[in-house]
């Protein structure tokens, strides 16, 4: 969308403004796939390559305001493992921004670390650096992870080839569900509520079965945005359209009770509810047998929801030909399911 310099950038999409403001290409032979991957990968020693990746959690948009340090931490380590998982990088190194309101109280700060640092041994990272900062807004913890992967190994949005399967990890839509209904509690008891919400709250990216995965797939990405716009992502990457069978997207039995108690289209969840921090990826039908080991060796779901197709490039589309779309955006005018 074209802008005058007094437009808000609200209004023009996260991927317009990140190709506009920041993705001028600056050639240098060390970088091995730069920006538009879930992490760039960068040239290491012997056989090794590095993943690296950042993102950014902010409460009151990435968790609601006041919410429990404890987990917000954990998250802001878990969205970044999501990403090295989805390159099939083992995580390393962690350098941490922390912006923290100095109004904060100390028992707050402390459940912080208490967080930060359960994640960093649940997966093996070492936090080795980074920068504290007073802010007048709100906490945001910005993290950087650094993770190893095996030169020519990585997986890329970029590879999926037409006649390849489509498969995603776990379950989708708890998360969304859990922001849902830590918005607005139910007011009747619901069993499924603790796991809907510690769904959102403390995700468990399948970090060991996306390194095992970067010798199977031929392009993977995290669901972090709902899977059509993260599908979609690797549709365009790879120049393919991707067919989709919204009824075999796997829902969880929890998200199924919710649904029937509130009445909500549950595959709207599936299809656009963001933060799952599964997989999606694609595989090709000689994989498949090696695919049905891996998931029984590292016991993770894995179900197939779709093909890869020639026509339609860049697109996203249900079985019977509809085009889809969902998924979260920043900047786009309503910062939600366009
Ligand atoms: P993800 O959801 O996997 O974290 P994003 O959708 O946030 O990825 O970003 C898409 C791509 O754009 C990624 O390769 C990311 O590194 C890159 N990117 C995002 N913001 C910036 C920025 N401000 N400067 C440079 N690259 C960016
Ligand atoms: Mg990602």
């Amino acid at each position: 969308m074209a802008m005058g310099d007094q437009d808000p950038i609200g209004q023009v999409g996260e991927w317009s403004l990140i190709q506009a403001l920041f993705s001028r290409g600056c050639p240098i032979d060390t970088l091995r796939v730069g920006i538009g991957d879930d992490a760039a990968i960068l040239a290491g020693e012997g056989d090794k390559d590095w993943a690296a990746t950042v993102d950014t959690l902010t409460e009151g948009i990435h968790a609601l305001p006041g919410c429990d340090p404890e987990a917000f931490a954990w998250k802001s380590v878990a969205v970044n493992i999501s990403d090295l998982a989805a390159m099939g990088a083992e995580p390393r190194h962690a350098l941490l921004a922390a912006f923290l309101p100095p109004d904060m109280s100390r028992g707050r700060t402390e459940a912080l670390a208490t967080g930060l640092h359960a994640a960093f041994s649940h997966w093996g990272v070492a936090l080795v650096g980074g920068d504290t900062s007073a802010t007048p807004g709100p906490l945001a913890l910005s993290l950087t992870l650094l993770g190893r992967v095996e030169r020519g190994k990585a997986l890329l949005r970029s590879g999926a080839q037409p006649g390849d399967w489509i498969y995603v990890t776990g379950t989708l839509g708890d998360s969304a569900a859990g922001l849902a209904l830590l918005a607005d509690p139910p007011t009747e008891w619901l069993g499924a509520y603790d796991q809907l919400v510690e769904r959102h709250r403390q995700p468990r990216p399948p970090l060991a079965f996306g390194q095992a995965l970067s010798e199977l797939a031929s392009a993977a990405i995290d669901v972090s945005d709902g899977l059509v716009t993260d599908l979609g992502r690797i549709a365009t990457a790879s120049g393919v359209g991707i067919k989709l069978e919204p009824r075999a997207i796997p829902l969880s039995a929890a998200l199924g009770e919710w649904g029937w108690a509130s009445g909500v289209e549950l595959l709207d969840y599936a299809l656009s509810g963001g933060e799952d921090f599964e997989l999606a990826f694609a595989v090709a039908p000689e994989g498949i047998e090696a695919l049905h080991r891996l998931q029984y060796q590292t016991d993770t779901r894995c179900t197939p929801i779709g093909r890869v197709v020639r026509e339609r490039a860049g697109e996203v589309f249900a079985a019977e030909g509809r085009r889809l779309r969902g998924g979260y955006d920043h900047f786009s005018p309503s910062r939600e399911r366009s």
